[in-house]
């Protein structure tokens, strides 16, 4: 067997839920799987989102043969526009993940001439010295695979997102037959690198086909309108949705751009059947009396800007495309991805305090979750019988949790690596290592462009949202550093008491006292510490304080007003 290594990087998804993106080099050549992104925490303020950091690939650009897919969904595909920036390569995909890679792509002149190469589940691809078989799972969005990735080194399997749903919204159940012809062919398969999201939930994930007797009951006592909230990817719950509107002669509105746009795209290619009548627009759907009308809008993670957001009064500055009403129901399916919880309970009350009935997991079962839980983990080992196991797609703690399982059916300890973003692991000659570390951080995204915002950065945000800015400018004298103007004051984030003009009397008799000593090193700073105290003694507040010293000519007058 050959003594080139092969090199597993994972640049994303390892150690966290979100933004999935790993990397198979083999000698001069380099395989991407999935570019996703990573909703931020709360606490990011500012950020729009999180992609991987993948400069170990800057470099080595030309290299990259291929960027493959295993589904549509925003922590797989999110970060497509700034990879392909830096790495122009192919692209390989699903018919529906190829179209909503397309959706992203559209409105970049360059970047949409990118090739996306269609790959049918089944059908094997060959890229550079990798040879790829999609095999086909189940999971909340329609078209997702697994891949089969050999190499000179060995076969190793790549689940992408998946659970075993014997009974899934469009009828594929996954391909058990493929996923386990590897096991019995030639040396079996090397290495098994699986989706741990659920490796503590015990037992198995519910079919996609229990929510929708809770949705088609929700639907069938609602009085008035009904909303979902849901991901503008979550193709099979519009489909489900759609099935329960048009039993119900009820028609279907989607709300949003990118509800719309996937919407459209996911029925162009048949993987959403509605049919024309029952398919209304926004402005339609509000015409018509309201018993009759289901609208599918974003949001379902408390997203103030999101359109349940804006309609909970949360975000958009008041602006909404139409109001809730006594007599709505909303429907919430989708489970808040772990940091969201708060955001999306204050929605909920939002939405009730405006007359809505919410129904939201698990007030009634409107959402089941798309991965697999333990055994169907335990099967997934079972059925691909890998020599080693790599777990992904998880929090360290769902790592852990999975590699456990992986040993209760019978994975040696020594062939498990639990590893995080950056830890480079090798295969040769059936061995495996851990071996060096490369960046496996955080990147942020504001403004639609990656961002130089530092931790740091971060910090100061928090602070000023926190406690708020109080600003002094001091003008002085370039000769003499003393005063030579009206001291400045302004706070943002905060007002000032009853009474506050005697703070800001103290506040400038002490400026001056200070700057009637002369000669301080390092005036700013003993002004801001002179600030932060007189707040906190005088106000018991701790405001972010700014002192800056404007010195002045002494041309321009000592009683020149500050502009
Ligand atoms: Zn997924
Ligand atoms: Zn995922």
């Amino acid at each position: 067997m050959s003594d080139t290594p092969l090199r597993i990087i994972p640049l994303g998804g390892l150690g966290e839920i979100g933004k999935n993106m790993m990397a198979y080099e083999y000698g001069e050549d380099i395989l991407i799987v999935d570019t996703g992104l990573m909703f931020p925490p709360n606490d990011l303020l500012g950020v729009d989102y999180i992609i991987p950091d993948f400069q170990y690939l800057y470099d080595k650009a030309h290299r990259v043969k291929g960027i493959v897919y295993t589904h549509g969904h925003e922590d797989h595909t999110g970060a497509v526009r700034h990879v392909l920036e830096r790495i122009p390569a192919p692209m390989y995909a699903t018919p529906l993940t190829k179209g909503l890679l397309e959706v992203k792509l559209k409105g970049d002149k360059i970047l949409r001439n990118i090739p996306i190469h269609e790959v049918k589940a089944g059908e094997r691809v060959r890229i550079g010295p990798f040879s790829v078989e999609f095999i086909h799972v189940t999971h909340s969005i329609p078209d997702a695979v697994a891949l089969a990735i050999s190499t000179p080194q060995g076969v190793v399997i790549h689940t992408g997102d998946y659970k075993f749903d014997q009974t899934p919204i469009d009828g594929k159940p996954t391909d058990f037959a493929a996923l386990a012809s590897y096991a019995r062919r030639g040396r079996g398969v090397l290495a098994l690198l699986a989706d741990s999201t659920n490796a503590d939930k015990p037992g198995w994930t519910p079919s996609e086909r229990v929510i929708t007797p809770a949705l088609e009951a929700a639907m069938r006592e609602a009085p008035g309108r009904v909303l979902v909230a849901t991901f503008a990817s979550l193709i099979s719950r519009m489909q489900q949705v759609a099935e329960v509107a048009l039993r119900l002669g009820r028609k279907i509105a989607f709300v949003g751009t990118s509800m719309v746009e996937n919407a459209r795209m996911a029925r162009q290619l048949g993987y959403l059947r509605i049919p024309d009548e029952s398919w209304v627009s926004l402005e339609e759907a509000l015409k018509l009396p309201p018993q009759e009308v289901v609208l599918m809008v974003t949001g379902s993670q408390g997203e103030p800007s999101s359109i349940l957001g804006r309609l909970a009064g949360l975000g958009g500055r008041g602006r909404r495309p139409f109001n809730i009403e006594p007599g709505d129901t909303v429907i919430i399916a989708a489970h808040p991805i772990p940091g969201n919880a708060e955001n999306v309970y204050r929605t909920i009350n939002r939405l009730i305090q405006r007359g809505a009935n919410v129904l939201y997991d698990p007030v009634a079962q409107v959402h089941v979750s798309g991965h697999a839980s333990q055994e169907e983990m335990k099967l997934m080992l079972n059925l691909v019988q890998p020599r080693y196991f790599i777990p992904i797609h998880g929090e360290l703690r769902h790592l852990v949790q999975h590699a456990r399982l992986a040993q209760q059916v019978g994975i040696p300890a020594d062939r498990i690596a639990v590893v995080e973003n950056g830890h480079v692991i090798e295969f040769r000659r059936g061995q495996m290592q851990v071996t060096e570390r490369v960046p496996g951080g955080w990147v942020f995204v504001e403004g639609g462009v990656v961002s130089d915002t530092s931790i740091r950065d971060i910090w100061d945000r928090q602070d000023l949202a926190r406690r708020g800015l109080l600003l002094v400018q001091v003008p002085t004298d370039a000769q003499t550093g003393r005063l030579a103007g009206p001291i400045d004051i302004t706070t943002r984030g905060f007002s000032l008491p009853e009474g506050g003009d005697e703070f800001l009397a103290l506040l400038r008799r002490r400026i001056k006292r200070a700057l009637a000593r002369g000669d301080v090193d390092d005036l700013e700073k003993v002004l801001t510490s002179i600030v932060q105290n007189l707040a906190y003694t005088e106000l018991r507040r701790r405001p972010v304080v700014v002192v800056i010293l404007k010195s002045r000519a002494q041309t321009e007058g000592d009683g020149h007003q500050k502009g």
